[in-house]
């Protein structure tokens, strides 16, 4: 329980920048107060007092995960991401702001990071997974477009999305839309995808002359299309959780 004549600890931060007064919280610095340089401080217990049920919820939070152990392969959100299928992996890291929303930031090359109301996990989930939608449109999107352009396929569009049962598709009218979900898997596997989903350019159905194509271009094919009966347990719990 939350005693309301503690005192919470905090650091202020004199910030150029800062227009406003604002609070950060994060598991690692605590509670840090930002002001402008001309705020004056005094005004910080009174402004840190006014917040304090926000404060004590966010860090509420921070406590369980921290007893539930951040881990990657549960549900819970990720503090690593590992994409095997473009060979990146990147640390990530939540900071709670006092802002709203939740805003995505590539700190560094493989390193990502989360500020704002980072205790709302599914906001989280959501601002994640549309981070690999287009990390996905910057890394498999050109991989397939190589593929088509070395194996003389041709398709009408390439879309990425997150889908629940499938890792790939191809419309009669050659669209082809690839799952985000690709990323976790090992990069065999994602060219495989790519092979069988061009081939059904050519072919709209899984006819033996169909697998003749694929055959082509993947002579391990039937191997790769038996693993992808257990591709699924590369996507991370976290993500797969809806
Ligand atoms: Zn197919």
């Amino acid at each position: 329980m939350p005693d309301p004549s503690q005192q919470i600890p905090y650091t202020i931060r004199v910030s150029h920048r800062a227009k406003h007064a604002r609070l950060k919280l994060s598991p690692h610095e605590g509670l840090i107060v930002v002001i402008p340089q001309r705020f004056d401080k005094k005004r910080v217990p009174e402004l840190v007092e006014s917040r304090r049920e926000w404060i004590t919820k966010v860090q509420g939070t921070f406590e369980q995960r921290r007893l539930e152990g951040v881990s990657d392969t549960g549900k819970a959100l990720p503090s690593r991401i590992e994409l095997n299928g473009i060979g990146e992996a990147w640390s990530v890291s939540y900071r709670a702001e006092d802002r709203t929303g939740v805003l995505l930031r590539e700190v560094s090359e493989g390193e990502l990071l989360l500020a704002g109301l980072v205790h709302d996990e599914a906001l989280c989930r959501r601002v994640l997974e549309s981070w690999l939608k287009r990390r996905a449109g910057r890394k498999l999107v050109p991989q397939l477009e190589r593929l088509a352009t070395i194996h003389g396929f041709t398709y009408s569009s390439v879309s990425v999305r997150k889908q629940r049962s499938r890792w790939g598709s191809c419309s009669s009218k050659g669209r082809i839309s690839l799952n985000l979900k690709l990323l976790f898997l090992p990069p065999l596997l994602v060219r495989y995808i790519m092979v069988h989903e061009l081939c059904h350019t050519l072919h709209m159905n899984h006819s033996s002359r169909y697998w003749g194509e694929v055959a082509r271009f993947d002579p391990d094919y039937a191997a790769n299309d038996r693993e992808m009966t257990h591709a699924w347990r590369f996507v991370p719990g976290w993500l797969a959780a809806e």
